[in-house]
């Protein structure tokens, strides 16, 4: 189909239950149609024509809302950078190699798209969980004995609804989204969870503990973390400034 006007394709699959055309903008804003079996490809076009304005309204929002993963944001973590090539050809291929993540992507594909996005994604997420296993147990212990504390077991986790827990038996599990953040919010978190060896909760005296390990600065860790979302995307990377 004819998708001059629009900035993506246009899918339209055919469903044999099917009753009525349903149009829908996903995510990254490709344009998927459902349509009746034997539905006529003219009136898919004349529908598709009518309801432009809400079709492209739609992908400037999804737009406006998608953050992508691009060359020029090389920072995703703090030990590797991401380059990206084009392919001489259709495969996508991705490698990390000396503390580079390397994407070679399908010629005819822009770097936008989703089936792209997603393996830089799912790259980027495992060189932050090597990072996270190789990082955060040297430097709890490190900071366990600057100031006293004691560990049972450090483990790791994919959670994007916190950045730390510790348990009453002294094991801490971390989620690997934590090496997104600066190094001094990784310490605050550290030290947050060190300070749960202590205190199994959120109490005054818990706060006074985690206040003098940060040097007087806690408060101030506690609002940057508020703004610090558990995802690939570091800290102030797009328009958070
Ligand atoms: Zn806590």
């Amino acid at each position: 189909m004819d998708s001059g006007t629009f900035s993506n394709e246009i899918h339209v699959n055919r469903k044999k239950g099917c009753k009525k055309l349903i149009v829908r903008v996903k995510q990254d804003g490709q344009v998927y149609v459902t349509a009746p079996w034997l539905y006529p490809k003219g009136q898919i076009e004349r529908f598709i024509l009518q309801n432009a304005e809400w079709i492209r309204t739609q992908q400037n929002k999804s737009a406006a809302k998608r953050k992508y993963i691009t060359e020029s944001r090389t920072h995703f973590t703090h030990f590797h950078s991401l380059e990206i090539a084009k392919a001489a050809d259709e495969s996508l291929r991705i490698f990390v190699k000396d503390g580079v993540i390397k994407a070679i992507v399908p010629h005819s594909l822009t770097i936008e798209r989703q089936q792209i996005q997603d393996a830089l994604r799912k790259s980027i997420e495992l060189v932050l969980k090597k990072e996270a296993q190789t990082y955060l147990p040297q430097r709890t212990m490190l900071l366990a004995k600057e100031y006293g504390f004691q560990v049972s077991e450090i483990k790791f986790s994919s959670a994007k609804t916190r950045w730390g827990c510790c348990n009453s038996q002294k094991r801490i599990i971390f989620s690997y989204f934590l090496m997104t953040l600066p190094f001094h919010l990784i310490d605050y978190v550290i030290l947050h969870e060190l300070c749960h060896t202590i205190y199994m909760n959120h109490s005054k005296e818990f706060y006074a503990l985690l206040d003098r390990c940060c040097g007087g600065k806690s408060k101030l860790y506690r609002a940057e973390m508020k703004q610090c979302a558990i995802d690939i995307f570091p800290k102030f990377a797009e328009g958070e400034e």
